[in-house]
């Protein structure tokens, strides 16, 4: 079970805090501020407070902005002779006011000439709370409890904290509400990371924190990485149905980085995105390529380290196969080839399977369209196998050659005129890709 320790610590900076801010109950005077914190800046709502004073007896009022610095900070309400039972409605814009909490001070002496004082703070916050994400380092692996540290700080309470998870190509997956503690800041929890009520598959995630304090200013953390790795259930699939008018093509093996970087370009001006499942040793060898793929918002999946015949091996080098791809992946591009696996060949046996699914990879990926693009066919013949062959939901197996990479342009217009549209294994899946089935 991956579990995961949120801590959140609450720094409540103030510039301006009066000694004396304890208010003073006064049986004269009664003060209000709506609402007790406010931005000077903001265009909208909170950008003043509205102070309401009500004196029980006669006398001669005024009401002060107060600091620990100035007895008199700002003049707000001069002195003014009023009646019993008056109420007097004033605003405070705070223009000029640095962030901090200030004391509204009223003050009233009666016609006896005796004086009362009433103090209430107000707090001026025209600054984003400044939320960080701590202890969560990348290269972390998730396999059990993970410890996040959160550290957030603002002049005025905060009323929402929330996480948000991304997968490794920014897609979000979901949002975590993180409670608030009563002081506005937060406290430490423990709770599983489940996102939409299911955990994370194995993989690579972006997490970040936003913030909004009782103003409304949000502020949000830096983004940081959080690997996960654990056993997963693996399935099979040779197509995906369910993804309606779509078609899944997917290029191996990563041999030529020329090609490689040729089928980014033709799907980059298509505005289409495809998949490609390398070998390690490729992905070593080109790193411009790999991370391209990244970049250009493509699906990886592993295909093996080095192109064995998966089921001629022992379990523990299976294994190490697929060790070697995840881990040239992030090294390369701080990425994950999971949950997407293809064999070599499309051979596997029960180990590999096994081997898969210990490995965190939830899918096999084979296909149910193959044109023998390896025999290097002429484009024309090439693009009249698939598109003779494919069906809504289908998943074809190609390579990065120089001879399929130059048929793809035509390819993908040849595709799209026959209703079917050019996808990556991560939009004909969707973020349930990501989430593991409930109660695993
Ligand atoms: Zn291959």
């Amino acid at each position: 079970m991956l579990a995961t320790t949120l801590i959140v610590a609450a720094l409540i900076g103030s510039p301006f805090t009066p000694r004396a801010m304890v208010p003073v109950t006064s049986p004269t005077i009664a003060i209000t501020t709506t609402p007790s914190a406010f931005n000077p800046q903001a265009s909208a709502r909170a950008s003043e407070t509205v102070i309401v004073v009500v004196a029980s007896v006669a006398g001669t009022l005024r009401v002060d902005v107060v600091t620990e610095a100035e007895p008199v900070y700002e003049n707000v309400v001069p002195a003014t002779l009023v009646t019993a039972g008056s109420i007097t409605t004033v605003t405070w814009d705070g223009a000029g006011a640095v962030d901090g909490t200030y004391g509204l001070q009223v003050t009233l002496v009666d016609t006896a000439g005796v004086t009362s004082q009433a103090l209430t703070p107000v707090v001026v916050d025209s600054t984003a709370p400044v939320v960080r994400l701590g202890t969560l380092g990348s290269g972390q692996t998730a396999v059990g409890p993970v410890a996040i540290r959160a550290t957030v700080k603002d002049v005025s309470p905060l009323t929402r904290i929330t996480l948000t998870v991304d997968n490794q190509l920014g897609t979000t997956l979901g949002t975590v509400n993180v409670p608030v503690s009563s002081d506005g800041g937060g406290g430490k929890l423990d709770w599983n990371l489940r996102v939409r009520k299911r955990l994370l598959q194995p993989g690579v995630y972006r997490l970040r924190l936003t913030g909004v304090d009782g103003v409304g200013n949000v502020g949000e953390s830096a983004p940081r990485l959080l690997r996960v790795d654990r056993a997963v259930k693996n399935t099979i699939i040779y197509s995906l149905r369910e993804a309606g008018p779509a078609i899944g093509l997917a290029f191996d093996d990563c041999v030529s980085e020329q090609a490689w970087l040729s089928i980014i370009k033709s799907f980059r001006a298509a505005k289409a995105h495809t998949t490609f499942f390398c070998n390690g040793v490729n992905v070593r060898s080109n790193p411009t390529a790999a991370g391209a793929t990244l970049a250009g918002g493509h699906t990886i999946g592993s295909h093996t380290w080095a192109h064995p015949e998966l089921p001629s091996l022992s379990a523990s080098e299976q294994v190490s196969q697929l060790k070697g791809d995840k881990e040239i992946w992030w090294r390369v591009a701080k990425a994950s080839p999971m949950p997407f696996f293809r064999p070599p060949f499309g051979l596997r046996n029960a180990t590999t399977d096994a081997a898969a699914g210990s490995e965190g990879f939830a899918y096999t990926v084979l296909w149910d369209v193959d044109p023998s693009d390896y025999l290097n066919p002429p484009p024309a013949v090439l693009i009249d196998r698939i598109t003779q062959h494919a069906r809504a939901g289908s998943i074809v197996v190609l390579h990065v050659s120089a001879n399929t990479a130059a048929a793809v342009p035509e390819l993908i217009r040849a595709l799209r005129g026959r209703g079917l549209e050019p996808q990556s294994l991560d939009e004909m899946f969707g973020v349930a890709a990501y989430l593991a089935q409930r109660n695993r």
